[in-house]
């Protein structure tokens, strides 16, 4: 269990006082190991400055999304080049809501990833498959054309983490059960062993996302694949402290990335 990423003030919530206000929780949360973990905050691309910022040093940014390839004439959209000016180290492609409604294919999504690492970003590139997708038994499917889609892109996956987030299971509160995580991460690794290299299977890390939380967190975080967790929702929640005397509610992602040690 390697890291954790956090898609932080969920997709597009939030205002610049609630985004300050929970920097501030992270910063002061007490992670009990924080070498053991890399600790990775994806705000909207507007807060990438207040956070990057205010964040404390150990914790990195990332942003949501990036364009395909050089920016230029592409009114709205956000360029690797740009991340890589402000100094912004990683960067989620391919989350579920960019496949799902915005039409984001297998092909974009590689080029996308290919792209920005060729600018030099790090790449957190999510999978997964829908409910319709998992009950028809595509599962395995699904997720090897996502990732064969980035693998014949690129050739160097020092810089690339790839999430697996079953559709059915982001924002609903359904997490999947460690041995359905466990179950397709291996798939993955196998993928990956088979058709890119040994390797690749072994350093490549991949977290797992959907309805995680601090409760969750520590058998799935058990599981000998799931290297890590992206985690949208509960990285908004508090809970009150243990310590009555001096108490202060605790962000709930404290408890997730201590959940790895
Ligand atoms: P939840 O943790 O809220 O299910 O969200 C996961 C996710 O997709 C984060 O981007």
């Amino acid at each position: 269990f390697r890291s954790v990423f956090v898609n932080f003030v969920v997709g597009i919530n939030g205002t610049g006082e609630e985004v300050t206000k929970l920097v501030t929780t992270l910063n002061d949360g007490k992670v009990t190991s924080p070498d053991a973990v890399e600790v990775v905050v994806s705000p909207p691309f507007v807060f990438l400055p207040l956070v990057k910022s205010s964040l404390r040093s150990d914790f990195h940014v990332a942003a949501q999304n990036c364009w395909v390839k050089k920016g230029g004439a592409y009114t709205g959209e956000i360029s690797a080049e740009m991340l890589v000016n402000l100094d912004i180290p990683w960067v989620i492609l391919g989350h579920s809501e960019r496949r799902a409604l915005l039409g984001e294919s297998n092909e974009f999504v590689g080029d996308k990833v290919a792209y920005a690492v060729s600018k030099g970003l790090k790449v957190i590139a999510c999978v997964g498959e829908t409910l319709e997708q998992r009950e028809s038994g595509a599962t395995t499917e699904v997720v090897s054309a996502q990732t064969k889609a980035i693998a014949d892109r690129i050739s160097d996956w020092t810089n690339v983490v790839v999430a697996y987030e079953p559709v059915w299971a982001i924002g609903t509160g359904k997490v999947a059960t460690p041995a359905q995580a466990q179950e397709v991460h291996s798939e993955l690794r196998k993928w990956l062993q088979k058709n890119v290299s040994a390797e690749v299977a072994e350093s490549t890390r991949i977290i797992y996302g959907g309805s995680v939380n601090g409760a969750n967190s520590k058998e799935l975080a058990a599981q000998p694949d799931v290297d890590g967790f992206l985690v949208g929702g509960a990285s908004l929640k508090t809970r009150p402290c243990d310590d009555l005397v001096n108490s202060v509610d605790l962000p709930e992602f404290v408890d997730i990335i201590n959940a790895a040690t």
